[in-house]
């Protein structure tokens, strides 16, 4: 490329663009650089880069100028290197940078000096924690902290349409609590709720890290576990009903207690979504006919097993006074 190519180019690019000798003496300084850190090319040509006027740190606050920069690799390596970093701005602020540190070679091939590309990040970061901030709060379900109903279609809805490769089973299970309207129309509302809230917390610690729980509906939850063998999802869903069954909150009533129904099915093939929620809310509404606090799985093709049912003295499904 023509020397006024590269010039016009240089002036008119978006990215920040500075060279250095072999000394990391700066030699030229094009004017995004300029807008993006302030410093103009008067500021810094003549500097050496290791003299810290940009003073790159890691997102650690680590200085990268002095022991780990960028430039001095390209130097010493003849290689080309990526990192993000943060600059700082002449007006004191650190600013987000993604940057490329290239060698410049002469006819011969030797490494004479070296390149630095670099792109602010402040604008994207910004709107990456705007659209982080709306997606929670959009959906978080506000009572009980965790996904809410939308939450939890667009989760299930990615793990059923991108997932089909997979060699493990999904198991999705619906969990409802057992007579909550009694509870509320004998405790009061607000009593409800806090029950509601210690179900899910229940739930969520019953849980792995990478399944999904959202509050699917009022006294409803759905849970998506990838990944998971027929006695797997057997046992995590058990073991759910035996916590929130023997987990209580205090009241002016004295000791309030729920139990929860469970229908959960094993996906191992290819799907509709819809066919697997209806098949799983149809296990939920055989435990509630067997006479709730208890959970039904229908483990597919491979293991068919229907969990046992829970001994009559375990079912406590009406708080007591
Ligand atoms: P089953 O065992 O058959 O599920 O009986 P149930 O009483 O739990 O079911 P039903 O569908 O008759 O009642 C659900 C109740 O859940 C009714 C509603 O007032 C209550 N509910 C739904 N959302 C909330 C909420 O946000 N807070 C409180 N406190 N109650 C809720
Ligand atoms: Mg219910
Ligand atoms: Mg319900």
């Amino acid at each position: 490329m023509p020397d006024d190519v590269l010039s016009i180019v240089l002036d008119n690019c978006f990215d920040g663009v500075y060279r250095v000798d072999r000394n990391r003496r700066i030699i030229s300084w094009n004017p995004a650089a300029e807008a993006i850190t302030g410093y103009s090319a008067a500021d810094v040509i003549g500097h050496s880069c290791a003299d810290n006027i940009l003073q790159h740190v890691d997102h650690d606050g680590y200085s990268a100028c002095s022991t780990d920069c960028p430039l001095a690799d390209a130097l010493a390596t003849g290689c080309t290197g990526e990192r993000r970093l943060y600059l700082h701005h002449k007006l004191g602020h650190r600013l987000p940078v993604m940057l490329r540190c290239a060698p410049l070679r002469d006819e011969r091939g030797a490494v004479v000096g070296a390149v630095e590309i670099f792109r602010s990040l402040a604008a994207e970061d910004i709107r990456l924690r705007e659209i982080e901030r709306l997606k929670e709060a959009t959906m978080t379900d506000h009572l009980t902290g965790i996904g809410n109903r939308r939450y939890g279609d667009i989760v299930l809805s990615n793990l059923f349409e991108n997932d089909w490769t997979r060699p493990t089973a999904i198991g999705v299970a619906l969990i409802d609590i057992d007579n909550f309207k009694l509870v509320n129309d004998t405790y009061g509302h607000s009593t409800g709720d806090r029950l509601l809230q210690l179900v899910a917390k229940t739930l969520r610690t019953t849980l792995r890290p990478r399944d999904v729980l959202s509050r699917w509906g009022g006294e409803e939850f759905l849970a998506a576990l990838p990944a998971i063998t027929a006695d797997a999802l057997e046992a995590v869903l058990e073991r759910m009903r035996a916590l929130v069954e023997s987990t209580w909150i205090d009241c002016e009533d004295g000791r309030l207690q729920v139990t929860i129904s469970v229908g959960a099915v094993l996906v191992y093939a290819s799907e509709p979504l819809e066919t697997v929620l209806g098949r799983a809310d149809a296990l939920l509404y055989r435990a509630k006919e067997a006479g709730r606090n208890r959970v039904v799985v229908d483990a597919g093709a491979v293991s068919p097993k229907v969990a046992a049912p829970i001994p009559p003295a375990a079912q406590r499904s009406v708080p007591n006074r």
